[in-house]
């Protein structure tokens, strides 16, 4: 048999599917993989059945329809103050993942080098490399996960052709700041470099904190492609319904790749979704509020038990050191012993990290229903020993 490709061939199964499938084979509860679980807004669902019904199930626009369109612009105006023109700066993609993908393959050609920021999302890496680009990896650590501003200017040189940043940012939970935003955008307008915002948690911030879209600071609006997720924001992961938002010249060369990947997107989720977008405040608000209870109870639940656990300022995941519970494997091994052994399971934060001695933190998803995270923290609290809330 002739060799397949060898970028993706290098690659195992992600970790997400590796420890959904271990969680179901040992009836744990998944607080590995990144999905909520109890939030979806019914007035979405209904939407979607409705337009079923209703409305075309044909190929709609390939930059999307132009209801969502019009309500994914009409949404940055509202949340940012960010003027968009539905028709020529707005693409609707299948999940944000593929907006990622489009944005890669749609801008690098062989050999341009793309600085990305450690720990990073899966397919980050895997895309950049398969659409020819060169990664120069810069690395957060934790407990702080500071961006380090040297490493990130010795990052760039004239050959790099973007950046990819992701605010508030899986797994760290960390909200990159208005300086250093500020910084980024300095060497964005020095090294002449584009960036690929993945701002797919923009809404899941916590503690009063709001999340400022790089494409809002000055001289960026030609240089971002900021995207959105549907599943993130209306906790409907499955829908995979996704958005970049771009200048016509950035967002043309994406939709030659989204023309040949993914097309279109399924109209009666997208129907649905654009009636999402104009929700009240309360919807919004309501989100992450009820989130950031969650991530408290979680949070309280694993310390109580011994870990200890880093603070979470955005999206769906906590991060917790499992040292303190005297577990001398690395985080991997950790991470299958709680899945087979505890019955819950959780994402080792090595895998988001091409390399390094980050193996001691354990990712949980605090995206659940209060009786699974209950249901989790007891199953640990038995199997560590540790006293019974
Ligand atoms: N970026 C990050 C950082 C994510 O965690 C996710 C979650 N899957 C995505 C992108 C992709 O989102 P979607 O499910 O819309 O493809
Ligand atoms: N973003 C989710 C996570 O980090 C999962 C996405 C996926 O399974 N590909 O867990």
């Amino acid at each position: 048999m002739k060799s397949a490709n060898s970028v993706l061939s290098s690659y195992g199964t992600t970790i997400f599917e590796v420890m959904s499938r271990l969680a179901v084979e040992h009836g744990a509860v998944n607080l590995g993989q990144g999905f909520p679980e109890g939030l979806e807004p019914p007035a979405l669902l209904e939407a979607a059945a409705r337009a079923m019904k209703e409305q075309s199930q044909q190929y709609p626009s390939m930059m999307g329809t132009p209801a969502l369109r019009r309500a994914v612009a009409e949404h940055a105006r509202r949340f940012h103050g960010l003027t968009v023109d539905p028709d020529r700066e707005v693409m609707v993609t299948s999940g944000g993942t593929e907006a990622l993908a489009d944005c890669l393959f749609g801008l690098i050609e062989p050999g341009d080098e793309v600085v990305l920021i450690e720990p990073l999302y899966d397919s980050y890496l895997p895309i950049v490399r398969r659409a020819g680009g060169v990664a120069r990896l810069v690395r957060l650590e934790p407990p702080e996960w500071k961006l380090p501003r040297r490493a990130l200017e010795a990052a760039f040189s004239d050959k790099t052709k973007l950046l990819i940043i992701n605010t508030p940012m899986n797994p760290t939970g960390k909200v990159f700041d208005a300086e250093e935003l500020a910084f980024i955008a300095g060497l964005l307008e020095r090294f002449d470099a584009y960036c690929v915002c993945d701002e797919v948690y923009e809404h899941l911030i916590y503690d009063g904190r709001r999340h400022l879209p790089l494409i809002c600071l000055p001289g960026m609006r030609e240089r971002c492609l900021r995207i959105g997720s549907a599943g993130k924001t209306f906790s409907l992961t499955g829908w995979k319904v996704g958005y970049v938002t771009a200048c016509p010249a950035l967002l043309q060369p994406v939709a030659k790749a989204h023309q040949y990947i993914a097309f279109t997107t399924p109209p009666n989720l997208q129907q649905a979704v654009a009636e999402g977008l104009g929700s009240a405040d309360a919807y919004y608000r309501g989100l992450a509020d009820g989130l950031q209870a969650r991530r408290d109870k979680l949070a309280r639940g694993l310390a109580a038990i011994g870990f200890s656990v880093l603070p979470c300022y955005g999206s769906y995941f906590l991060t917790a050191d499992f040292r303190p519970l005297g577990w001398n494997g690395d985080d991997v091994e950790f991470c299958k012993h709680i899945t087979v052994k505890a019955g819950v399971a959780a994402v080792p934060v090595s895998i988001f990290y091409q390399a390094g001695d980050v193996r001691h933190y354990a990712r949980f998803c605090f995206a659940k229903k209060d009786e699974a995270i209950d249901e989790a923290i007891s199953r640990l609290a038995r199997f560590f020993g540790a006293p019974q809330a």
